[in-house]
């Protein structure tokens, strides 16, 4: 595994619509685990493919809604869509791509994604409160959309 570095606002990479992921091999792989090390190592809780100069339907997302005595894990969403959302939660939203920035953006509390996971094969996952909003930044992120076109307003310069 090893770290990819992190694009910047200003790349016209994040600004741009990802394809669809259709060969699940070793390259998804390496793709998908560098893409874990890389948001460990960052300390996020969502990364895109774009993020990392990769034009593909890939996002890793941290799972923090758990038990105390659980530990917390990655989640794999390949060719994600979101299928249902319920609920309305209003907070600060920040992304790696914009360091030191953050706004008050509006999201679902709960979402429900329909994806594929690196082997291709499909299933759903429900994400809640932080993983719900994050779901929602990370698929942004596919289709270009950064979270500042999203938030109400700008809490930085
Ligand atoms: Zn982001």
């Amino acid at each position: 595994m090893a770290i990819r570095s992190i694009v910047k606002k200003g790349d016209s990479v994040l600004e741009k619509h990802c394809r669809p992921v259709t060969e699940f091999n070793d390259r998804l792989h390496i793709l998908l685990d560098d893409m874990t090390q890389t948001l460990l190592e960052s300390g996020g809780v969502g990364l895109a493919a774009p993020q990392v100069g990769v034009l593909r339907q890939a996002v890793v997302v941290l799972e923090t809604n758990v038990p105390e005595d659980g530990e917390e894990y990655v989640i794999e969403l390949i060719n994600p869509e979101i299928i249902s959302e319920d609920g309305e939660q209003r907070g600060p939203e920040g992304c790696l791509s914009l360091p030191g920035q953050y706004g008050i953006v509006t999201r679902p509390n709960l979402v429900k994604v329909r994806a594929q996971d690196r082997n291709g094969n499909f299933f759903e996952v429900e994400g809640e409160a932080l993983t719900a909003r994050c779901f929602c930044h990370e698929l942004d992120h596919l289709s270009g959309v950064l979270f500042p076109e999203r938030a109400e307003r700008m809490m930085t310069p």
